[in-house]
């Protein structure tokens, strides 16, 4: 996509400082295509999806065209609906913050007239309104087009489809024929095309057309988030992946600013890229990103772009781009060399439609994904944390001088045990959020001895070893007769509790099925060991009651 920026634009001073405080970083690709061309003064037909930034498009050329002295409207622009003209007004409203002198106003239904005689009065530069009540304003004479320069159709077909040619034909018949005539329309059907002949000198075309375009092969989920439960949802699915490195992507500089502080607020290592950051400052924090120096990257597009870093595992588009190339050049940052990459898009309600905008585009899926909870969160670092102590067991060779130390102060190897691990953060148990039957079963008040086990982690599922506490049996030893008698990799072996008279241990499912015909023994030194299966739980029954 272009790399033009809006200073190349010809934009003035006053308006480029509006379009940094927006936080626009660079024109979309409507933007860099009309805007050169309104500001030459011809006549424009725009096409461009929806989303893809007209209407800083055709305002932007529409504020630079005014003369702040002159106090009679000067740009006309019509929309179909009252909200599209607040929103319109609004956007103008912000572009011309730091024009002195420019004003705008809305007009449109349902509104007072009293003070939209007043504002007209006053005097503004640009009008925005719905055709139906400026053609009111124009009947009663309190709206003057006499000194119109541009005249703007946002959404010309939707215009069209909701009856407003007669007014538009008379509205723009009342403005002078030498002005600027500007439609912007999804689609240019054939009834429009023939207002385009009628009322246009010369019309320039600008039609932005989204390329196919090939996607690496990254896995592609999507999630739907609500804005202010974004950096939660980052939180988690950062923590229950396991990511080490990665690359979110915003659409503003503000809103990298924002996450890249809140992330670092949250013991993350993060630093930022985005174009408000000196060249020299940039090329620093790119260096520290490719030696993996700190974790993640906050960045926009353009600062973005550049990147190359084998190793990158995630990308996420925190916002979603507005432009299909973005996001395409955004998950191209991983799955570099072969390797595996994920690409984690967070979509807010009402944009969804876009996601199917992209997988068409791009003719891939992107898989809607659901977030992990804060109980399988921490359920996956808990295990982490075993798999490594288990891993460090296994390696041996442990210093245990302060070990001894505080043994010989007296204290219980168990006690010591759960002081380290609560250290590590490890200490508490997971606490599962909601149990999905409070009732206890007759057979659970019967089994008073029973050993409750939690719901396995996913993909997980529990196997039971007839033996435990009363034999000293470690989690080393669990794992060693699982991996012998079961064939088992090394460190598949997740979650283990040893209770009195049996020990249990999370395997992953795929290994199992061995035993889906009937437990295993296991001649062992101290006594015949059978290895069974613990049945799924169905839903509703979360917490399983064993026997020990
Ligand atoms: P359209 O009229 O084409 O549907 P809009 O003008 O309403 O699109 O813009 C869609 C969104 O994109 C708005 O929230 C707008 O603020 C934002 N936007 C527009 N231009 C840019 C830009 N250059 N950089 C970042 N965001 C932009
Ligand atoms: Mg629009």
């Amino acid at each position: 996509m272009s790399e033009i920026l809006f200073q190349d634009l010809g934009i003035s001073r006053e308006v480029l400082k509006a379009v940094e405080g927006l936080g626009f970083e660079k024109p979309s690709p409507i933007q860099a295509s009309a805007i050169p061309v309104l500001l030459e003064g011809h006549d424009v037909v725009g096409q461009s999806q929806t989303g893809s930034g007209k209407t800083a498009a055709f305002a932007i050329p529409a504020i630079e065209i005014c003369d702040p002295k002159d106090r009679s409207v000067q740009v006309l622009i019509l929309c179909p609906t009252r909200e599209l003209a607040t929103q319109v007004a609004d956007e103008v409203h912000k572009l011309a913050a730091h024009k002195h002198g420019i004003h705008a106003v809305p007009i449109y239904g349902g509104a007072s007239y009293e003070r939209q005689f007043y504002e007209l009065k006053k005097g503004v530069q640009i009008v925005i309104g719905t055709p139906g009540r400026i053609m009111d304003h124009l009947e009663r004479g309190t709206l003057v087009l006499s000194s119109v320069k541009m005249v703007i159709l946002d959404e010309a077909d939707r215009m069209l489809d909701m009856g407003f040619r007669d007014d538009i034909e008379k509205i723009l018949r009342s403005t002078p024929e030498e002005r600027q005539t500007v439609f912007f329309s999804a689609t240019v059907s054939k009834p429009i095309r023939e207002m385009i002949n009628r009322h246009s000198r010369d019309p320039k075309s600008v039609k932005i057309d989204q390329k196919e375009l090939t996607v690496p092969t990254v896995e592609q989920w999507y999630y739907e988030v609500p804005q202010r439960m974004k950096f939660e949802a980052l939180q988690r699915l950062v923590d229950f992946h396991g990511f080490k490195l990665g690359i979110v992507f915003c659409n503003t500089q503000r809103m990298v600013d924002e996450l890249a502080d809140q992330l670092v607020a949250q013991g993350f290592s993060a630093d930022r890229l985005h174009g408000g950051i000196s060249q020299a400052q940039r090329t620093r924090v790119m260096d520290k990103f490719k030696k993996a120096e700190f974790e993640f990257l906050v960045a926009t597009d353009v600062a973005g772009r550049g990147i190359d870093v084998d190793e990158l595992e995630l990308v996420v588009n925190y916002d979603l781009p507005y432009d299909v190339e973005d996001y395409v050049h955004r998950i191209g940052r991983t799955g570099r060399a072969g390797r595996k990459g994920m690409a984690i898009t967070f979509v807010t309600g009402r944009d969804i439609y876009k996601i199917q905008h992209i997988e068409r585009f791009t003719r891939t899926k992107i898989s809607r994904g659901k977030l992990p909870t804060a109980y399988e969160v921490e359920e996956r670092r808990v295990e982490g944390l075993l798999i490594d102590v288990r891993a460090r067991l296994g390696k041996g060779n442990l210093s245990t001088s302060l070990v001894d130390r505080l043994l010989e102060e007296g204290y219980s190897s168990t006690d010591l045990c759960a002081a380290l691990f609560d250290l590590l953060g490890g200490g508490e148990p997971v606490e599962e959020p909601k149990p999905v039957s409070k009732a206890v079963s007759a057979t659970q008040k019967k089994n008073a001895g029973s050993h409750q086990l939690r719901p396995p982690s996913r993909g997980m599922q529990w196997v039971e070893l007839n033996v435990g506490r009363e034999l000293r049996v470690s989690p080393r030893d669990i794992i060693a007769l699982l991996e012998d008698s079961l064939g088992l990799p090394s460190r598949v072996v997740g979650i283990i509790d040893i209770a009195p008279g049996a020990s249990f241990a999370q395997v992953p499912k795929e290994y199992l099925d061995v035993l889906r015909d009937g437990p295993r023994m296991v001649e062992t030194e101290v006594k015949p060991v059978e290895i069974s299966l613990v049945p799924l739980m169905s839903p509703g029954d979360s917490k399983k009651q064993r026997k020990s």
